[in-house]
């Protein structure tokens, strides 16, 4: 038997999720957000399912070059844009579009001549503080970018990102949301032409419509979890599951410490099952004892601390169970979103972090 940790993949709940997107935001275009192997799922075989989507967005020219080599032709946007000059090249010939947050990418976008289009995104900084020009200089990078002989009419675009849009009721949003409409506005009364904007991500899809304009850009929810930060009932479909199975029904009695550090004492005699997953494979190391672990679909506790390649759970309720039993880490029964909370983090991080030896499989 080989190591029997795996992530199953859900192709049919992506495509659930993406539907979900479109309903909620009926009047924009979606750009698909398959960064960082779309969240861990696998950029080629997502990009795939979600074809329905409109462009996919990624962090890198190599994510981007991953899409282009299995055979995708949306658009795709790079999020960051370009990190060296260098890429320039390969981005014009595979028709990647770039966000442009800086001066340093304007002024090698100027220094570059190009026969061919290329599509831009400006980006505005309109209060999370992170990567963008700042409203009071965007129009003039704006009038820079436009002057570039291979932008095309209709080849720049706006752009920003909300810092708190996963609390709806966050008083930034609305900051942010009137530093946006107030330079697009502006613009719009100077050239007498309307560029297309993109503010959303998955929590502002879900809870503002005032920030859907013509694209929206989810990702956490495409993947089946929730993007805000109090429970609500979406009916997104989880496209992950993080499965394994029992190695080892070992019998312990009251007093005996289990695992690293001794940092659980069994608190009577009981039967412990050893499961064949650990933070290598992207279960987190912080997960404290009490994290619930599905064992044959029914809930188990972790106990002790996680290893490298192992947990232990609590079998109190099922002393039946044996080696080769089934095991749920997270998904359909056991939201991402309750282990992550548990462990002190965000879904994001722990379906980002599922690594690269744990084998994908996918169903439809
Ligand atoms: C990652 C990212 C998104 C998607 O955010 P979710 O919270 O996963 O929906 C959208 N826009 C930008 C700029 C991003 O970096």
């Amino acid at each position: 038997m080989t190591r029997p940790v795996r992530a199953r993949i859900n192709l049919q709940s992506l495509a659930h999720n993406l539907s979900l997107a479109r309903r909620a935001a009926p009047d924009s275009r979606v750009m698909a957000v398959i960064k960082a192997n779309a969240y861990g799922h696998g950029a080629v075989p997502v990009a795939r399912a979600l074809g329905a989507a409109d462009a996919f967005a990624v962090a890198s020219l190599e994510e981007a070059m991953q899409l282009r080599e299995a055979g995708i032709r949306h658009e795709i946007v790079l999020l960051e844009g370009l990190f060296e000059r260098d890429e320039l090249e390969l981005a014009v010939t595979h028709q990647l579009q770039l966000v442009v947050h800086c001066e340093q990418q304007v002024a090698w976008l100027e220094q570059f001549r190009s026969g061919a289009s290329l599509q831009l995104w400006l980006k505005v900084d309109t209060g999370m503080h992170r990567l963008g020009f700042a409203p009071d200089v965007a129009l003039a990078v704006w009038q820079r970018l436009q002057r570039l002989g291979y932008v095309k009419t209709g080849g720049l675009r706006w752009l920003s990102h909300l810092a708190c849009a996963d609390e709806p009721g966050h008083a930034l949003n609305a900051q942010q949301l009137s530093r946006f409409n107030e330079i697009t506005h502006f613009f719009e009364s100077l050239q007498g032409v309307r560029a297309e904007c993109s503010l959303a991500n998955s929590a502002a899809l879900l809870t503002r419509p005032d920030t859907h304009f013509d694209w929206v850009r989810p990702g956490i929810m495409l993947y089946g979890a929730s993007p805000l930060a109090a429970a609500a009932d979406l009916d997104l479909h989880p496209a992950m599951a993080l499965e394994s199975a029992l190695i080892a029904v070992q019998q312990r009695c009251k007093g005996d410490s289990i695992g690293y550090g001794q940092d659980w004492t069994c608190p009577r005699d009981m039967t412990l099952g050893v499961v064949a997953v650990g933070y290598a494979d992207g279960y987190p190391r912080h997960a404290p004892s009490g994290t619930p672990v599905l064992v044959n679909g029914q809930p188990t506790a972790l106990v002790g601390r996680v290893s490298m390649d192992m947990i232990c759970v609590d079998l109190g309720d099922q002393p039946q169970a044996k080696p080769g039993d089934p095991v749920l880490l997270w998904g359909e029964g056991l939201p991402v979103e309750t282990v992550a909370a548990q462990a002190g983090t965000i879904s994001y991080e722990l379906l980002c972090g599922v690594s690269a030896r744990v084998p994908r499989s996918y169903a439809s």
